[in-house]
């Protein structure tokens, strides 16, 4: 008998059996916390990668036989070959499973592409992170298109090794309005305007996502963004490997530790939300993020 993983109660899975314990698991991620309800239309952001490649599969797999629409959204930053090729996979894996695709990108969008805009906000001289950057546009894009094509939610393939990650960085740079936010659904409350994120994958490591997407088979890129800058992220990243390699479960422990206090976080951090004075995008400031670096371009 040929296994490819144990599990962490210590059981070795062979290919059929570890498929089985990875959909049953996203399976009952999805049903104890109410990720997705009836008559919904769910938009998966689809980034060419392992995580979001096997939620977008997987939610397709798990409700289509409920009265539930499920597309794709994916957004071309313009990094050069790296999203030529992300492209390339998301469109490979969503004809091979019949799932409708959205292409949006960062030049229709908005004129220029990654570089262009992390270069113009370096020579204006205002410093930002260029995953920063690209996370505020994404974001603001995705949700805008998700209003735009009717969707009620918005799944993204966040695993348990990101909010990990997520809350040990809020919790050492105390950063609780932050926190507040994360969860298996994402935001303070649902909000007019902002359409609620999920992550299906929530309880699924970052090893058993990639173990998923190599047996079967996804035609994904596993090598990182080249314009990653995000180094405090990865100092934490490696101290949780190394604390998971000599304590089981230490990652999981984080996240449910999270979840006991979240539902008074999320009381407490409630906050008003505004309307962005251009654009009319949810926020919690004057104008939102993303107006914010477009500013930044203009000025
Ligand atoms: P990241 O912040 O890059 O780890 O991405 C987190 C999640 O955002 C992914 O799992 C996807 O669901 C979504 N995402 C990231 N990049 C893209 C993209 N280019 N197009 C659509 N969705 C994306
Ligand atoms: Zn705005």
């Amino acid at each position: 008998m040929k296994y490819v993983y144990a599990s962490p109660s210590g059981e070795n899975l062979t290919k059929e059996q570890f498929l089985t314990y990875f959909e049953k698991k996203v399976r009952k991620t999805i049903r104890t916390n109410r990720l997705i309800g009836k008559k919904e239309k769910i938009l998966v952001a689809v980034s060419g990668g392992k995580d979001s490649a096997s939620t977008a599969y997987l939610l397709e797999k798990i409700i289509k036989n409920r009265d539930v629409a499920i597309e794709a959204v994916h957004i071309d930053a313009g990094i050069g070959d790296y999203s030529k090729e992300c492209k390339k996979n998301v469109e490979v894996l969503c004809k091979k499973y019949g799932i409708k695709l959205h292409l949006l990108s960062f030049n229709e969008s908005f004129g220029h592409n990654l570089c262009y805009i992390k270069d113009m906000l370096k020579e204006k001289k205002i410093s930002q992170k260029s995953c920063t950057t690209c996370g505020i546009l994404k974001r603001y894009l995705l949700n805008k298109k998700a209003k735009e094509f009717n969707a009620t939610r918005l799944a993204t393939g966040h695993n348990l090794d990101d909010e990990a990650q997520a809350i040990i960085m809020n919790m050492f740079k105390n950063t609780m309005p932050v926190m507040a936010r994360l969860g298996p659904i994402s935001g303070v409350a649902e909000q007019k305007g902002f359409v609620t994120r999920i992550k299906p994958l929530y309880f699924c490591t970052e090893k058993e996502v990639r173990l998923y997407s190599k047996l079967m088979n996804f035609p994904v890129k596993y090598e990182k963004c080249p314009c990653r800058e995000e180094a405090y992220r990865k100092e934490v990243a490696e101290v949780l490997d190394e604390f998971e390699k000599k304590h089981n479960q230490t990652k999981y422990s984080i996240v449910r530790s999270l979840l006991e206090i979240l539902p008074e976080l999320k009381v407490k951090y409630k906050g008003k939300v505004n309307y962005c004075k251009k654009c009319g995008e949810p926020t919690a400031k004057i104008t939102c993020n993303a107006c914010n670096i477009f500013n930044g371009l203009r000025t």
